[in-house]
Order: C-alpha cells, then structure tokens, then sequence
C-alpha cells in the first residue's frame, strides 16, 4: 500500500511542455480524480493538469499512480485510496484539502466490473456486492466527503462516471448495470440537495470504449477485438469513443463552462440510445 500522504514531484513547466496553445480553463482549481491511475480518470488527470488544475490522483494502483504524479510534476500528486474503505476517503479529501488549500472538484471516477452481459444465474450474491461496493459505495463515500469540505465554501463541483448502460439494457453484467442506475440516481439526489449550497453535481455516461476495466470485462478479448465488437455496435461509423473524448467532456463539466449545468447526465454514446435499430 502506498504513503497516505501528497508526495508530489518537482515542478514541472506545463507551458514549456505543451506549448502557449492551452487555455487554463482550471487555473487555480483544485481537483481530486478517483481511479486516476489509468484509462478515463489518468486521461483526466492530464487535461485537468493541462487546464491549470492542481490534481490529487487517487487509486489502489500506486505504481501506475506515482508515476504519473513524478511526471507532471509538483501540481499533481498521488495518494492512494481504495474509494470502498471510508477512513481512506476521509484520508484523501482531508490531506487534499492540507496540501492544496481547498477542494473544487471532486470526481468520483474509480470503477469494476465483473463479467460480460450474460445470465443472472451466473451472477452469484458476491459479485453484485463486490461491484457495488466500489461503484456505488465509493461514488456516496467520494461525494459524501466532498460535500462536507464544498457546502462550507458555498462552492463546488461533483463529478460521477456512471454508464451508457445506465440509459441501454443488455450492454454489460447485471451487477454493473445496477451499480451505474445507482449513481446516476445519487448523482441527480445531490444535485437536487447541493444546488442550495451552490455546488454543481452531474455525471457522464460513456458507452463501451478500450481501457483495463473493459479488458478485464472481455474474457481474453484483445483490444482490437473489443474495439470492432464495440464499433458493430455503435451508430457513428468510422468513430470510436476514447478516453481523451470522455476527459473533455469531463472538463466541460468541470469547467466554468459548464457552470449552470447540474443534476444532468451526459451521455456520450455517438447517438446510440436514441436511434432506431433497424437502421443500423
Ligand atoms: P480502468 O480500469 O482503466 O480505470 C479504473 C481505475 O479505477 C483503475 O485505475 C483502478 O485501479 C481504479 N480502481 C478500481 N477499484 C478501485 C478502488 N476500490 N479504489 C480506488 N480506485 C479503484 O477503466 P476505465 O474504463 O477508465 O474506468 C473508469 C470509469 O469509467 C469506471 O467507473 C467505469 O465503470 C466507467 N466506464 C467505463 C467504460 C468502458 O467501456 N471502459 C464505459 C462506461 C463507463
């Protein structure tokens, strides 16, 4: 297990590294992404990074995790967290809120998976419990004590990774698809409480892409296998959902631009859950 404290690297020039191009629509924001040691929340990481924001990425991956923090450089760090284990959370926005002197973003990203779409009577009590645990229980205990810094300053922004198959059935394991209707539902309950407050809460909902949860989900498959079942599937032809795509939408909801938008779903689904099939 890693230290539970911010180690960060030494500073690292962000304008030297990408240039003068980049519009800090971050600037002095700071941001916590759970499960940001790969896929959508290490992609994150990197263009709240670029946008100005200072980072805490947290993760049971502490390897992948401090390495991405050594190379951004003092404006990141890495602390690890498991988002089921409420003392670590507690541990996380508190040494967050140490460090970097607030909390504006929290984004409760860290997801499982356990098996494909496939029969209920293959899915035994343990799976369900152990998908929600860190789905849904980590996504409550994420929100819930960020709320605790954020509704004090009056300010915030709660961020949830739920599932285009919170929107479409048959496209993931029963236990998954339980867990992402869960936060989809606790995402607009808070925002329904913490709009008083003036703290924004919404979620996105990618549909299939390739990273290590759908890998882990695809019995062997290899990404090029995921990634043409995934394109037969999708109703933008010739596009595929990446994780840099889910991360800008991520920004947007971050960012001041989407500053009147709460208690909203964001699909990124390139149109699937709303066309007629028969044209596919
Ligand atoms: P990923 O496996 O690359 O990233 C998930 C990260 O969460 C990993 O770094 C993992 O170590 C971390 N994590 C897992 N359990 C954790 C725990 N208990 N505490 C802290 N961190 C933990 O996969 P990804 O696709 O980038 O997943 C990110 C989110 O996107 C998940 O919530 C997932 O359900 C959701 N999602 C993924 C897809 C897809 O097709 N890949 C589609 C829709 C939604």
């Amino acid at each position: 297990m890693g230290d539970s404290s911010c180690i960060a690297a030494p500073s690292t020039n962000r304008a030297k590294v990408h240039g003068n191009s980049i519009l800090f629509r971050l600037q002095g924001k700071v941001a916590i992404v759970t499960g940001g040691a790969s896929g959508i929340g290490e992609s994150t990481t990197h263009l709240f990074w670029k946008n100005g924001a200072k980072v805490v990425i947290a993760d049971v991956q502490d390897e992948l995790g401090q390495a991405i923090s050594d190379k951004l450089g003092e404006n990141v760090c890495y602390i690890h967290c498991d988002v089921s284990n409420e003392e670590e959370v507690i541990n996380l926005v508190d040494t967050t809120v140490a460090n970097f002197g607030h909390l504006d973003i929290m984004f409760n990203n860290a997801g499982i998976v356990d098996r494909p779409f496939g029969s209920i009577l293959d899915t035994t009590k343990s799976d369900l419990e152990r998908v929600l645990r860190v789905n849904v229980i980590g996504s409550f205990l994420g929100a819930k004590h960020a709320a605790r810094v954020m509704v004090p300053e009056r300010r915030g922004c709660i961020l949830f990774t739920a599932s285009a198959c919170a929107s479409i059935a048959g496209l993931a394991s029963h236990s998954y698809v339980v867990s992402k209707h869960g936060v989809v539902g606790l995402s607009k309950n808070l925002a329904a409480e913490l709009g008083q407050y003036g703290v924004r809460v919404n979620c996105i909902s990618p549909s299939g892409l390739v990273t290590g949860l759908s890998l882990s989900a695809g019995q062997g498959a290899t990404p090029e296998q995921i990634e043409a079942g995934l394109h037969e599937l999708g109703n933008l032809k010739g596009k595929f959902l990446r994780v840099e795509d889910v991360a800008k939408a991520v920004l947007y909801l971050a960012s001041d631009d989407g500053g009147y938008v709460s208690g909203h779903n964001l699909v990124l689904d390139g149109g699937i859950s709303v066309v007629n099939p028969s044209i596919l």
